[in-house]
């Protein structure tokens, strides 16, 4: 059958599993006849970028000699659980790998890491510059990858091409692949979508600056508006994502990790500055019994070794369903802090069902700064609720944020003082700086600053209530915070690039 779209997952994004949004697309056009091809296009250029060094000599400093000279063992070594057990040796792997990657696009003007793009004169947030992307895709690092390997899909002459763009690390590199596409056949349609496409999208951007190189832009779940442009029977609805096409073997794992999301939105959707109450995304979780039944199935076909909830927050019920229905594999995911986290019991309950870590954002260890941010949790919970999962032998991987316009010099010694308190029940910590969104109500109360990046950029800066900026947060958060005897090791444990997607495997041994 000739492929009628082929789906695209642009460089740069993590890769240690295969991207859930384009595997979801891909279950609903299968259960709907649809002919299509997969190419995740950021494991293959990765590993194809580390190809071209591997047997270079020439580097002129020692660590990136030793670098390309174990490339193939680093490799090996990320994708093997006995790595886990040393991290040091972990580090040494996945820094040297990054290592290799990174000279590997400086002739092109690029730095690239294992987690993130960025071109030192274009940025992904102007949309001239991603026009500027697509005009030359041969000034990309991934160029001489995607021109191969898109030119050979091209030929098979398929009516679209779809992009799913999800990071601002990707719009580069995806604009660079749209612009050879339409190099070498200007009448192929480009399908966009992703989740940065539906932030663009909720600003009212993006649709009228791509005209002539993208021909639609979907935001939000895409999967009926796919079907709708290609004609499918589109009588099959939220079906299973299917992994079935994915490179398995280029992740850097130590086995098959499967994204699975059972649900869409947040239940909670009441946090300042949070998308999912900006973009007013609708909460949708799937019936218990179909999660019970994918997870079933997809485990039994694919035989993952970790099993990764996509969701903003797994909501209680569905705590209590894996509780009650263990998946058969350990898995993860992000948790709200609730009276049932607080609760042994449920921890231990969760344990025995495969639970080894959950996400959890505390992001502040001031109550009057959690209540400003409408977080809608108390930190007596989240004591509790540290205590009770360590008890458990659940890791807790706590995202703390500093410079919200709530937060002040004393609310961040508070901070300290909750971490240093529990560091002994916190197993990852992962410490951000506020960007201030630009669609939130709450700039109305804010003195800000509206283009200071670009065109699509999501964030605004601001002038900060207390004098508190980003430079001040950022500065007690190197100076003070990271320094404190109770919080080093914290922050030395978080893994490499990769944070939270290996961080269960430091954790629990398969
Ligand atoms: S719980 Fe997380 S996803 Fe939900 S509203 Fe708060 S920050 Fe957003």
């Amino acid at each position: 059958m000739k492929t009628k779209i082929v789906l695209v997952h642009p460089p740069l994004s993590k890769v240690s599993e295969p991207p859930a949004g384009i595997a979801k697309l891909a279950g609903g056009l299968k259960a709907n006849a649809v002919s299509y091809q997969i190419i995740d296009a950021n494991a293959e250029g990765i590993h194809y970028l580390l190809g071209q060094t591997s047997f270079a000599n020439e580097w002129p400093d020692k660590w990136s000699k030793r670098a390309c000279k174990n490339l193939e063992a680093n490799v090996a070594a990320l994708q093997n659980i006995e790595t886990f057990q040393n991290k040091s040796r972990y580090s040494r792997a996945a820094q040297d790998v990054n290592r290799v990657l990174n000279i590997a696009a400086k002739p092109y003007g690029a730095t690239l890491t294992l987690s993130d793009y960025a071109n030192n004169l274009l940025t992904p947030a102007r949309s001239a510059d991603l026009l500027r992307a697509a005009r030359m895709p041969d000034n990309n690092p991934f160029y001489p990858y995607f021109a191969a390997r898109l030119m050979a899909v091209i030929q098979e002459e398929p009516e679209f091409v779809g992009f799913s763009v999800n990071y601002l690390s990707q719009a580069l590199c995806a604009f660079a692949m749209i612009g050879f596409v339409k190099n070498i056949n200007s009448g192929l349609k480009i399908v966009l979508g992703g989740s940065l496409v539906t932030s663009w999208a909720a600003l009212g951007e993006g649709e009228n600056k791509f005209s002539g190189l993208v021909d639609e832009m979907i935001a939000g779940a895409g999967e009926e508006k796919l079907l709708e442009l290609l004609g499918g029977e589109n009588k099959k609805r939220n079906c299973a994502p299917d992994y079935d096409d994915f490179p398995a073997q280029l992740y850097l794992a130590p086995g098959f990790i499967l994204p699975y999301s059972a649900a869409r939105g947040c239940y909670w959707r009441q946090c300042a500055f949070c998308p999912e109450k900006t973009e007013e995304t609708p909460y949708q979780p799937l019936p218990v019994a179909q999660v019970n039944q994918e997870l079933t199935q997809l485990i039994k076909k694919y035989r993952p070794v970790l099993v990764h909830f996509l969701d903003n927050a797994l909501s209680p019920s569905m705590l209590k369903n894996l509780a009650q229905h263990p998946p058969g594999v350990p898995w993860y995911g992000f948790a709200r802090i609730s009276g049932e986290l607080a609760d042994e019991d449920f921890c231990i309950a969760l344990k025995k069902s495969g639970c080894v870590m959950l996400k959890l954002g505390i992001e502040s260890g001031d109550q009057e700064v959690l209540d400003k941010l409408n977080k809608g949790i108390n930190l007596a919970d989240a004591s509790a609720a540290l205590k009770s999962l360590k008890k458990a032998g659940i890791a807790a991987y706590v995202y703390l944020l500093f410079g919200t316009p709530a937060e002040n010099e004393t609310s961040v010694q508070k901070t300290l003082d909750f971490i240093v308190r529990h560091n002994d029940c916190i197993d990852f910590l992962n410490l951000a700086i506020f960007n201030l969104p630009i669609a939130s109500a709450e700039t109305q109360n804010l003195e800000t600053d509206r283009f200071y990046e670009g065109d699509l950029s999501l964030y605004s800066s601001f002038r900060h209530p207390a004098g508190w900026d980003r430079q001040a947060a950022r500065n007690f958060l190197e100076k003070t915070f990271k320094k404190h005897p109770a919080v080093t090791p914290l922050v030395k444990r978080l893994p490499e690039f990769f944070t939270s997607n290996h961080a269960p495997f430091f954790i629990w041994q398969c």
